[in-house]
């Protein structure tokens, strides 16, 4: 039998999308693999209704159906400041998983170095690999998960063509401030390198932490691609729907790529989630508060086991170190609470280039109702 790619050895199947199918098996509460168990807004879903019946059960335009694009230009223009066009700096992709990749592949010729933050969400190494790419691993430092400035100058001296942000972070709730990304830029800008940027969580922040759009910083348009999705702001991370912000120039070729990996996006789809894109400001401060609120309850609970973790500032992730239990390894841990405890979170070697045990990586975005019951559940056996 011919052998499969070499590349393929390099990378195992996501760790995370594996812990969802261990907490179904176990009937865990399933804080692993992020994604709500509650449902998009009204708004969405009776457009949805209504697209069903509608023309939109064929191709779209490859790089998104123009309502959409206009909508979310509309949109983007309002939180960014910028005044993009839709015609000229979107490309719709399958999530932000798609548009990630796009981003990679546009970016990178084989052998190119890639900056990827460590931790980091486990997508960014494989897009590195299946796109030609090396990736250099820059530390962010627990407790607080930022990056020591050398050590980010250095990794730029080996001249990368590009460096992966995701902010506000997944899996470190770290959200970067204006300075640090002027910083990133300052140092693409030297070294000629793309600022690489994943954003889905741009509504998701906690007072007094701010989002800050790396392409608004002044002149960043050119070097800044941005990838983004609609799965998080709107609780629709299964429909699949993402995009690529970035230069006319950049986009040109990004949509070269995008129309060979997969087409296009669902077009009913598409068409049912400008309701949401329309939707007024009042719905992105109700879900921060809506989060605000899931996070507050969720880490009561954490601080009451006694495990020390981070509080996130963006994004629904923490990070709990879970080292006092005495397990010989994260992932064993893991199993531990899926099938002892009942609860479900992502073994925290999976994020780190180096060997790093000490972490589960639990989510929030979760009813109330859950959060409490895993909260119990996690008081209960830990405190034993
Ligand atoms: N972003 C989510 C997480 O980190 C899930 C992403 C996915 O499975 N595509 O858990």
């Amino acid at each position: 039998m011919p052998s499969p790619a070499n590349q393929l050895a390099q990378f195992s199947e996501s760790v995370i999308r594996g812990m969802t199918r261990l907490a179904n098996q176990h009937d865990a509460i399933n804080l692993s693999q992020g994604f709500p168990d509650f449902d998009p807004p009204e708004e969405i879903l009776s457009a949805l209704e209504t697209a069903t019946r509608g023309p939109h059960h064929q191709y779209a335009v490859t790089w998104g159906a123009p309502r959409f694009r206009q909508a979310l230009a509309k949109k983007i223009n309002r939180n960014t400041g910028l005044s993009i066009d839709p015609d000229q700096h979107l490309v719709v992709t399958c999530g932000s998983t798609e548009a990630m990749m796009v981003a990679m592949m546009t970016a990178c010729n084989p052998g190119d170095k890639v900056i990827v933050f460590s931790p980091f969400y486990e997508n960014y190494a494989a897009d590195a690999i299946l796109s030609g790419a090396e990736p250099i691993y820059v530390p962010l430092h627990a407790p607080d998960f930022g990056y020591d400035r050398e050590e980010l100058a250095k990794a730029f001296e080996q001249k990368p063509k590009a460096i992966i942000v995701c902010n506000p972070s997944n899996p470190t709730g770290k959200v970067f401030t204006r300075e640090e990304l002027s910083e990133i830029l300052a140092l693409a800008e030297q070294h000629d390198a793309y600022v690489i940027t994943d954003e889905p969580y741009e509504h998701i922040v906690y007072p007094p932490h701010v989002h800050t759009y790396a392409a608004s910083l002044p002149g960043a348009l050119d070097r800044v691609i941005t990838c983004n999705s609609l799965s998080k702001t709107y609780s629709i991370t299964g429909w699949r729907l993402g995009y690529v912000l970035a230069s006319a120039a950049v986009i040109a070729q990004a949509r070269k790529v995008h129309d060979f990996l997969t087409v296009g996006a669902a077009a009913p789809l598409q068409e049912a989630a400008v309701a949401g894109l329309e939707l007024p400001d009042s719905y992105y401060a109700e879900l921060q508060t809506l989060y605000t609120k899931k996070r507050d309850v969720f880490i009561d609970y954490l601080r009451r086991t006694r495990l020390p973790f981070t509080e996130p500032q963006g994004a629904y992730y923490v990070m709990v170190d879970i080292s006092s239990l005495g397990f010989p390894n994260d992932t064993q841990a893991a199993e531990w609470f899926v099938k002892t405890v009942g609860v479900a979170g992502v073994p925290g070697s999976s994020f780190f280039r180096d060997p790093e045990h000490r972490f589960i990586r639990f989510h929030f975005a979760k009813k109330e109702e859950t959060l409490h019951a895993a909260g119990k559940r996690l008081l209960n056996l830990i405190q034993k």
